[in-house]
């Protein structure tokens, strides 16, 4: 399987990782859309929300509390932060390995583009 998120996970590709437990991992995205833009992906191939099913549960947990406790360690977050999962193309989902993003250190407008 052609995935760059597992290659990521699997260390055959480099990036800048932020936080590494066995069922997750958060590193910098490549192309930043605020001052803090981190993602976190399960290490387990997931290709979207969509494909998602309770025996993901406990991995979907992981994903939210340990976002919740990156931004609570980085200051440029103390203010607020956004969490985004898109979902298919229409939404603007390029990787089809399913990731949230955390984003955060500047004021976020809404409704997102
Ligand atoms: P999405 O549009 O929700 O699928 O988000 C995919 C994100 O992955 C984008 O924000 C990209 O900048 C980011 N991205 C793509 N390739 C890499 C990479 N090799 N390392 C880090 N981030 C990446
Ligand atoms: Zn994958």
């Amino acid at each position: 399987m052609d995935c760059i998120f597992c290659k990521i996970v699997s260390k055959e590709m480099k990036s800048d990782i932020v936080y590494e437990n066995d069922m997750i991992l958060a590193f910098k995205d490549i192309n930043p859309q605020a001052p803090v833009h981190h993602l976190i992906v399960p290490k387990k191939h997931i290709s979207s929300m969509s494909d998602c099913s309770s025996e993901d549960s406990e991995i979907i947990i992981e994903l939210f509390l340990r976002a919740k406790e990156i931004a609570e360690n980085t200051p440029e977050l103390e203010g607020g932060y956004r969490l985004v999962i898109n979902n298919g193309k229409e939404a603007g989902q390029e990787v089809f390995h399913l990731h949230l993003h955390l984003l955060g250190g500047r004021r976020m407008s809404w409704p997102p583009g």
